[in-house]
């Protein structure tokens, strides 16, 4: 039986990135490939689940003349029909990307790549977001075609190596030719040093509204995390878990006096 891979991402069905991860996964052999992904950009809008609107979901076609569906909901509302029943062929392996900014350290939460991926945790699914390191506000369109190369490697391995449920894979491919690649490495979440700024404006009724803005987020970059790895030209695949307890606390906290 042939493996029904999820295409999906948070920057809109009609995104360059997704069409890239769309091409690179049909090209594997005996796989089916369905896409669902919003029909607007969602990057930065965390792990969402829409309860208050019905879903819509219809039909389009893409740049190279394929067929797609879009939704109106997030792109971790796109996997969760997708593995609900949208599609009536269960759905074997959640793919989500190709973002054009990189998705490191504390960005994951943020991430709608990398919250798609963690939808499929929740349903007992495998899920790989892929996102390219571009460099800060890159003009004209990107090229994503040693990302593309690097995510079938990672889906083929994937799909060989059969990973286990309540994990997904966060992977950055640093904007580079594929030749230019210094290889794969297996990383842990880095820190993100982020540079947010609050700008306070004055609407034309004199009313105050902000805006968050400042310089993108920069990192530090350690030896074995996801940060290093970008900076030093390494692919990085990070495994997540959705388990956020810091266990080192439970015993400080017991002690509290409760
Ligand atoms: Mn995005």
């Amino acid at each position: 039986m042939k493996t029904h891979i999820l295409v999906t991402n948070d920057d809109g069905v009609t995104a360059p990135g997704l069409l890239a991860l769309a091409e690179a996964v049909r090209g594997l052999p005996d796989v089916k490939v369905s896409i669902l992904a919003p029909d607007r950009n969602w990057s930065g809008g965390g792990h969402v689940k829409t309860l208050e609107r019905p879903l819509r979901v219809r039909e389009v076609t893409l740049a190279d003349g394929s067929s797609a569906y879009t939704s109106d909901g997030a792109p971790s509302d796109c996997v969760a029909l997708a593995l609900l029943g949208f599609f009536e062929e269960k759905i074997d392996l959640v793919v989500s990307g190709i973002n054009p900014m990189p998705n490191l350290g504390h960005d994951v939460t943020y991430s709608g790549t990398v919250t798609a991926a963690m939808e499929a945790v929740i349903w007992d699914t495998p899920g790989i977001a892929f996102s390219l390191g571009s460099v800060d506000n890159h003009l004209g369109a990107l090229d994503y075609t040693a990302a593309a190369k690097v995510a079938e490697t990672v889906v083929t391995r994937a799909l060989q190596h059969k990973f286990g449920p309540g994990m997904l894979l966060n992977v950055n491919i640093p904007y580079l030719p594929h030749e230019e690649l210094n290889g794969i490495r297996i990383t842990r979440q880095g820190l993100r040093v982020y540079r947010d700024r609050l700008d306070k404006r004055v609407d034309p009724r004199g009313k105050p509204y902000y805006w968050i803005g400042g310089d993108s987020p920069t990192g530090t970059a350690e030896e074995g995390t996801d940060v290093g790895a970008l900076i030093n030209g390494y692919v990085s695949i990070t495994p997540i878990q959705l388990d956020l307890t810091m266990y080192s606390a439970i015993p400080t906290i017991g002690d509290w006096g409760w």
